[in-house]
């Protein structure tokens, strides 16, 4: 694809993202099974339901801007997602897989913050209006789900991973 207006590249970065977003709804059901901890196994869940309507508004986005998505594929997701299915397969089911899992999902939360914060701007730049009310739900989001898993982490998984013995 040859990027050469500011549309070009809003279209590029939500095209990638669109991608991003489908490679993490096959990647959070396998991190809720890995997981130990109930009460982040459910956040996985949730954030699964949450990711499985964000394609929707992303969806909605492209039909209300007129925008034709490109066929993408998001390295960086890909090699967070194979990051996270190194700790599966490297750690053992417990605290410190847990604390290790949450790591790898805040670093996608991350990214897609860092994303859409962009996405935003460049579609106030471009006076897509409507874009930018359902981009900042989607951040949001994002935002949220970091902070829960920061919550998560310091409640009890970081305590429970520095008292587990090998
Ligand atoms: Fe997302
Ligand atoms: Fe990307
Ligand atoms: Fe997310």
């Amino acid at each position: 694809m040859t990027i050469k207006t500011l549309h070009d590249a809003f279209v590029h970065e939500l095209s990638d993202m669109y991608n991003a977003e489908k490679q993490l709804t096959k990647a959070l059901p396998k991190m809720a099974k890995s997981a130990n901890d109930a009460e982040l196994a459910d956040a996985f869940r949730a954030h699964l339901t949450e990711t499985e309507g964000q394609i929707e508004i992303l969806d909605r986005l492209v039909d209300i801007c007129g925008i034709e998505l490109k066929d993408e594929k998001c390295d960086a997701m890909e090699g967070l997602v194979k990051e996270g299915d190194e700790i599966m397969k490297e750690v053992n089911k417990g605290p410190v897989r847990d604390a290790m899992l949450i790591a790898a999902a805040q670093k996608v939360e991350h990214y897609e913050i860092a994303t859409y914060g962009t996405l935003m701007a460049l579609a106030q730049k471009l006076s897509l209006s409507d874009a930018v009310g359902l981009l900042e739900q989607i951040l949001d989001q994002e935002k949220a789900t970091d902070e829960k898993l920061t919550d998560i982490a310091e409640r009890n998984i970081n305590d429970e991973a520095m008292e587990h013995a090998a």
